[in-house]
């Protein structure tokens, strides 16, 4: 592990909901060490230098030299970060591993290719694997000589992966499943040499196994696409494919541990790489709207350019204070538990499920902004495949779908909280609607993060008193209303986004103090801002659709904000400062 976690509080999993932080017990991206730094500035050079000069053959499907590169990413560390250290790793923390999954973003193609290898592909051996599977599979994995891939969506079941129809039956000699079936959509699925494939044992034990490439094990034709040209998707076909039993992976009839545990893993992952493609993007945007002239000016001087400039940075900056501090409380976490013991240490990350969902659906969402909006200042150019903005535009899409969609993330979020911590920490709605009636409105008048903060209580306190209201209306049959579900879940999610937001700009005035961060102040305002309009547009539907308790608009009318702050200005603000700078700066 690496030094960093240590010195933050260990928050439990969706405590943000009815604690609160102060900024030194958060981590932020200002708090990622040189030494955390060192291969995401390799990833850096590696991604510049070799396989971005690369990038006609790696989107023309030229596999060989995908492999090749991805050899070359291991002889620079890159494949072995979260693989153990007697296993050929290096056993670091989420925090470094993200970060180099942040440089990769530069190139989505690629970095699908290598980030289901390392993550998807890689993970459930490292958490799940016993000695012996650990031993023959991660060395090879941690070096790129077997590539792996990820397999748990099958032509007719996608969300709803426990419905699998790949069978497993073991032979009658007791050494072998055969399996048989139809995997879909599979990542590295043209070239990989290692899949994690789920099956059902008897056709009804949902189990995970390692199978590699032999008789058998057969890839489909790849896929084609809207985006991601220059990643293997293909379908895999089992007809009766021989797996040892020594490489069912965990237990028998408990793949959906793996499945679930894994694909958290990679949401949290996802996080760092939308964020990191979302500021690659906004610096061609930036750059373009800086060269390209109009009515005699260059178009980054006109105030709805500014405004797409300007909001585009607000969700990179407030994009990473949610991924960064979520890396940062998991590291913290596994600072706690026996290394050695893969369980503890999923254990401790499952806690930071609702984290890692929002996380999911937030800079997925961010990220479809930026490269909308960029196709958007490019103008007419923003259409054509000679620009950068196009290949954006179209990578971008899939990450609102897989690692679980975004709807399905969505119910996720509020029926882990009614499940879990919520149910013992809902507030006693009566009382606490009287309270709320009792307050003053907001004053946001003045030009400081208080603004920020006492919106922030409100948009708290909203968020409990939705999942109270939701509960209270609904109870066990809360899971059969989504469209009441996917509006706490936005509520729960600007109370995550506006508080890590907040924290990390305090953080980063009391370390630099007022004058240096002018801007992240007011990006903090202006999110904070839009975020209660959000918060109570959501709440006001949730309301209409709700028939108790009495007076629950009213509360959260009373809870909303009344005076908006000057978006117009501030946004301007922001803009001028990346606009002059040529790029975005946090
Ligand atoms: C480029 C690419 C790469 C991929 N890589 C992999 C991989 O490496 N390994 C792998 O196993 N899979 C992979 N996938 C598959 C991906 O994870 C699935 O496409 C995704 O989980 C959605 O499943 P589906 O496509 O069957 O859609 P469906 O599940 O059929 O969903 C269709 C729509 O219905 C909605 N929906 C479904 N159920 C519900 C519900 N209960 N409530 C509300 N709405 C619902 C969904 O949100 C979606 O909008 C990949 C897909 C793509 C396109």
């Amino acid at each position: 592990m690496t030094a960093g976690a240590e010195s933050f509080k260990v928050a439990k999993g969706s405590s943000f909901l009815f604690e609160d932080r102060r900024p030194d017990e958060i981590f932020t991206r200002e708090d990622i060490s040189e030494e955390q730094q060192m291969f995401a500035r390799v990833a850096e050079e590696f991604m510049q230098k070799e396989v971005l000069p690369r990038a006609e053959q790696i989107y023309s499907k030229d596999w060989p030299v995908t492999r090749e590169l991805l050899l070359k990413a291991s002889e620079l560390d890159l494949l072995r970060i979260d693989i153990p250290e007697q296993y050929g790793g290096l056993g670091l923390d989420k925090v470094s591993s993200a970060y180099v999954g942040e440089q990769i973003a530069v190139m989505p193609s690629f970095g699908a290719s290598l980030g289901a290898h390392t993550t998807i592909g890689t993970l459930p051996i490292v958490y799940f694997g016993t000695p012996e599977q650990r031993a023959k599979y991660l060395p090879k994995l941690a070096t790129g000589e077997w590539i792996a891939a990820y397999c748990l969506t099958e032509p007719g079941s996608g969300s709803d992966a426990l419905a699998a129809k790949a069978k497993a039956t073991l032979s009658p000699d007791g050494r072998h499943y055969i399996l048989k079936g139809q995997k879909m959509w599979i990542t590295n699925g043209g070239f990989a040499d290692v899949f994690i494939v789920f099956a059902k044992v008897d056709g009804d034990k949902f189990t995970s196994f390692i199978v590699e490439r032999g008789p058998g094990v057969v890839s489909g034709n790849e896929e084609k696409k809207l985006g991601l040209d220059g990643s293997s998707t293909t379908a895999l076909m089992l007809e009766d494919a021989r797996v040892p039993v020594e490489n069912v992976l965990g237990e028998v009839g408990k793949g959906h541990v793996v499945a679930f545990n894994i694909l958290n893993l990679g949401r949290l992952k996802l996080g760092s790489r939308n964020i990191g493609g979302a500021k690659f993007t906004l610096n061609n945007a930036i750059s373009y709207a800086k060269e390209r002239h109009q009515f005699g000016r260059a178009i980054a001087n006109f105030g709805l350019i500014k405004r797409k400039l300007a909001e585009m940075a607000i969700r990179c900056y407030v994009g990473d204070a949610l991924v960064w501090r979520t890396l940062g409380m998991i590291d913290c976490a596994l600072e706690n538990v026996d290394a050695h013991d893969p369980m503890q240490a999923l254990k401790a990350i499952e806690q930071y499920a609702v984290e890692c969902s929002i996380i999911k659906v937030w800079t997925s969402e961010a990220l479809s902004y930026v490269v909308d909006e960029t196709v958007q200042v490019y103008g007419g150019y923003g259409y054509s495949k000679d620009y950068p903005a196009e290949r954006a535009y179209r990578d971008a899409r899939i990450t609102r779908i897989y690692e679980g969609t975004n709807e399905i993330n969505r119910i996720i979020i509020p029926t882990r909280l009614l499940k879990g911590p919520a149910k013992d920490n809902l507030p006693d709605m009566e009382e606490l609607i009287n309270d709320i009636m009792d307050r003053t409105e907001i004053d946001s008048s003045d030009e400081s993060l208080l603004y920020a903060r006492r919106v922030l209580a409100n948009v708290k306190e909203t968020a409990r008193l939705a999942l109270a209201a939701v509960w209270q209306n609904y109870g066990e049959k809360s899971s059969e209303e989504q469209e009441a579900l996917a509006l706490v879940a936005d509520i729960v999610s600007e109370a995550f986004a506006v508080e890590s937001t907040l924290l990390r700009t305090e953080k980063l005035l009391a370390n630099r103090g007022e004058r240096d961060n002018k801007i992240p102040i007011d990006m903090t305002r202006v999110y904070t801002s839009d975020a209660a309009d959000r918060v109570a547009l959501n709440a006001r539907n949730l309301t209409a659709a709700l028939q108790k308790p009495k007076n629950l608009g009213a509360a959260f009318e009373r809870l909303a904000v009344q005076r908006p702050i000057n978006t117009i200005v501030t946004r301007r603000r922001i803009a001028d400062a990346i606009t002059e700078a040529g790029r975005y700066l946090w």
